[in-house]
């Protein structure tokens, strides 16, 4: 399989120069040049074969010769290796569960199989790589975890000083080895504008190979397709064979669109929901018809705090071709507000006694939303994507119910650790940060 540019259909390269590139050196994302479909048998067949049968299944195609197939199955072995539940909530309405990793929330699957990649083409290319990353929190825990101890690559992470949870700083700042934290004395714009500039400016990139690592990064979204697969898989298990409709809590909609992919592979999805904070530029396009993006604003979902998702190009041009009739069809979108938010996580709390964290409240506001508009919900599953621990948003849940969150031993294991050594402050002007990594080996 070879992958384009979002802007150049004609420029074909390798999966390993799409992951080690991370977006296209003319600007645009990646995307492969065709999807494959998967035998109708095996769709048909799903609950019959293991989870890294599937996975091996679904992901081949998409590298290619680029790893050989014994490494692709190490490397999907190590980033499935922890449980995906999917629970019924009430009615028809289902809970996918994907924050089961070591930093409790879904980004661990995409860092942890990126890594893998990552780590066979330094060796082969006999090169270290240097994986540059700007933070608002869940990304650079989720890359410090995966990346960890990984040979032939170091991680520099950036991110906002007093600007994400302690929780999510104690994430980044205890791994030590080749991991490396920066606390920017700026907001994550701050840090996002360093880190463009350090990938365009020619003496760093002389010293460094650099890799990004957030959801443009072909090796970060496409093993999101597993979720799909696996909850199909256990709707089957299930004995159900009603379509299935999904609901994601969605910021720069890499999830969504790896789902979207999944369903035209094969998966039998009747619709997706893409279910956003207040952020709601996609929402507001699948209505008016207008991709007019707004400034950010702050909500308590802060990990969908993103007014103009890089994502959505790989669903307008590529999965739907600018389509907007089809699209209407597949994707459904709405907003909710920090309060519908609140009441929702105290609402199914009382009624359901589920957990929900804010980013998962959403979720399922989306569903229920839908599924009131439509009426003919009950001949269908309805699942919602839980996307992190409620433990990790815990400032944000309603002080009532604080006590009712239980902390996972994966947590406590981590609150344990001390930072290391290998966190440093900066300020937010470029030379410092550039000095620094020019300098520091
Ligand atoms: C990153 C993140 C999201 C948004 O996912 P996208 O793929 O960017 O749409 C939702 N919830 C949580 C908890 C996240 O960390």
């Amino acid at each position: 399989m070879l992958y384009h540019s979002l802007e150049n259909y004609k420029n074909l390269v390798s999966f390993e120069n799409a992951v080690l590139k991370g977006l296209s050196p003319d600007g645009g994302l990646y995307v492969p040049e065709r999807i494959p479909k998967l035998e109708h048998q095996f769709i048909h067949n799903i609950s019959n074969y293991d989870i890294d049968t599937i996975a091996m299944n679904i992901i081949k195609p998409y590298i290619g010769k680029s790893i050989p197939e014994d490494f692709i199955h190490n490397i999907i072995c190590d980033t499935l290796n922890f449980p995906f539940p999917l629970q019924k909530i009430h009615d028809n309405i289902h809970v996918l569960e994907l924050f089961h990793g070591p930093t409790l929330a879904f980004k661990d699957v995409g860092a942890r199989f990126m890594a893998g990649c990552l780590s066979y083409f330094s060796k082969r290319i006999g090169q270290n790589v240097t994986v540059l990353v700007a933070t608002s929190g869940d990304t650079g825990g989720a890359v410090a975890q995966g990346f960890h101890k990984k040979p032939g690559i170091e991680v520099i992470i950036l991110y906002p000083y007093n600007g994400i949870s302690s929780l999510q700083e104690q994430q980044i700042t205890s791994l030590g080895d080749n991991i490396f934290s920066v606390a920017i004395n700026g907001n994550f714009d701050n840090c996002q504008k360093m880190v463009k500039k350090a990938f365009l400016d020619k003496k760093i990139q002389k010293k460094y190979l650099l890799t990004s690592a957030n959801s443009i990064n072909i090796a970060r979204w496409i093993p999101q397709m597993f979720y799909y697969f696996l909850a199909y898989r256990k709707i089957k298990m299930m004995g159900n064979t009603k379509e299935l409709i999904f609901s994601v809590p969605s910021g720069n909609f890499g999830n969504i669109c790896a789902g979207m992919m999944a369903e035209k592979m094969g998966v039998p999805i009747k619709l997706f929901i893409a279910s956003t904070n207040i952020n709601d530029t996609i929402p507001r396009f699948l209505k008016y018809e207008k991709y007019h993006p707004l400034p950010v604003k702050k909500t308590i979902s802060n990990a969908m705090d993103i007014s103009d998702p890089s994502n959505f190009s790989r669903i307008w041009n590529f999965l739907y071709k600018k389509n907007i009739f089809q699209l209407k069809q597949k994707l459904f979108s709405y907003q909710f507000t920090d309060k519908n938010t609140l009441d929702t996580i105290n609402i199914v709390w009382k009624k359901y006694k589920y957990m929900l964290d804010p980013h998962g409240s959403i979720g399922y506001l989306g569903l229920r939303k839908y599924l009131q508009e439509v009426k003919d919900s009950s001949s269908r599953i309805a699942i919602f994507l839980e996307t992190a621990h409620p433990i990790k948003f815990i400032d944000e849940i309603p002080s009532s119910l604080r006590g009712e969150i239980i902390a996972p031993d994966i947590l406590k294991k981590f609150l344990s650790r001390k930072v290391k050594k290998q966190k440093i402050s900066l300020s937010n002007d470029f030379n410092v940060f550039r000095d620094w990594l020019l300098e520091r080996r």
